[in-house]
């Protein structure tokens, strides 16, 4: 055996590798977005929602995704375990949202956001047509990240007790439903852009099994990933965090939080205080102005309506990342 090579620290190397690499697999597993088709003709995709090994349903991601030098930074917000966690791109968004109307825009690019993420066994997918055996999603079970508007589509039909279908979205037997997602267009609008609706979507009007025998259903029931799994799969160090928002120039805003929080000992803190409250100062005289624009409700609700929107964007931003 080799001298100059420690056993122990190799054996250890090679478990990190294996670790990465079925993290990688979890990746594969993940549904490409569905395309959006028109106004007239969405596109229509059949799916059947199964829950994963541990009876988990679906789950809720908060995440944070914004640029640093024309590149994509993903996060997970930690506050998709306990909304008590704290998170460096939270606070730094609520430290934003008191500045100057730059600051706002920022913060609201920075800010948290929302998608929620089921197994699902891919029924049918029309874009299956186009690829080879080995790339197709039909018959096969996916991740499905899904936008709020079509989680509240699933829960209304999962919470209407008289015209829902209850455990039936969930349910692999014959008793269950197929959900049916149909992906339009929303109108162009004053700026020419033109968004992904769901509208249309619901569970199938008839109940059907998810494959013809208990076997085949035990089969398609065991090729589900665990979400909880899956979700941690999506962390990255807080330092990677810490260092993207050091290069926007946002860190000083929450490095007295950041040092606290982590019982770290800032070896600035001084410069950090200053500028921080240099920043304070311009914040509240950024803040009359703002109070005196009488376009405040106006703006606020723009904010409030392209939201969703921007979300979709991020979502399909995610695919290429
Ligand atoms: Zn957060």
């Amino acid at each position: 055996m080799s001298k100059w090579i420690k056993k122990e620290a190799f054996a250890q190397f090679r478990e990190k590798i294996k670790e990465d690499d079925s993290k990688k697999n979890e990746f594969v597993g993940r549904w490409e977005t569905p395309d959006k088709g028109s106004v007239d003709k969405p596109i229509e995709y059949e799916l059947r929602l199964i829950p994963d090994k541990k009876n988990n349903f679906y789950k809720k991601i908060l995440y944070h995704m914004f640029k640093v030098d024309d590149k994509w930074v993903f996060s997970l917000c930690p506050k998709t375990y306990d909304m008590d966690n704290w998170c460096a791109c939270c606070a730094t968004s609520m430290k934003l949202y008191t500045g100057t109307e730059q600051d706002k825009n920022d913060a609201y690019a920075i800010k948290r956001k929302e998608k929620y993420v089921v197994n699902s066994y891919i029924v049918d997918d029309p874009r299956d047509s186009d690829k080879d055996d080995d790339k197709k999603a039909g018959k096969t079970v996916k991740l499905y990240e899904f936008p709020a508007k079509v989680e509240s589509l699933i829960r209304s039909a999962m919470t209407d007790e008289k015209n829902g279908v209850g455990m039936g979205a969930f349910d692999p037997s014959e008793e269950g439903y197929n959900f049916i997602l149909k992906v339009g267009a929303t109108k162009a609008d004053a700026k020419g852009r033109s968004w992904a609706d769901y509208s249309l979507s619901s569970f199938a009007r008839k109940s059907s099994a998810l494959a013809e025998t208990d076997d085949k259903i035990e089969k398609i029931l065991d090729s589900a990933y665990n979400l909880d799994d899956y979700i941690k799969t999506l962390e990255k160090p807080e330092e990677d965090i810490i260092k993207a928002l050091k290069s926007l120039g946002f860190f000083d805003l929450i490095s007295t939080e950041y040092y606290k929080k982590r019982g770290v000992e800032s070896s600035n803190e001084v410069t950090s205080k200053e500028s921080q409250e240099s920043r304070e100062n311009q914040s509240e005289a950024s803040n009359e102005s703002f109070n005196e624009s009488s376009h405040k409700t106006t703006q606020e609700q723009n904010t409030q309506q392209s939201s969703t929107e921007l979300d979709e964007e991020l979502l399909r931003e995610l695919e290429n990342l």
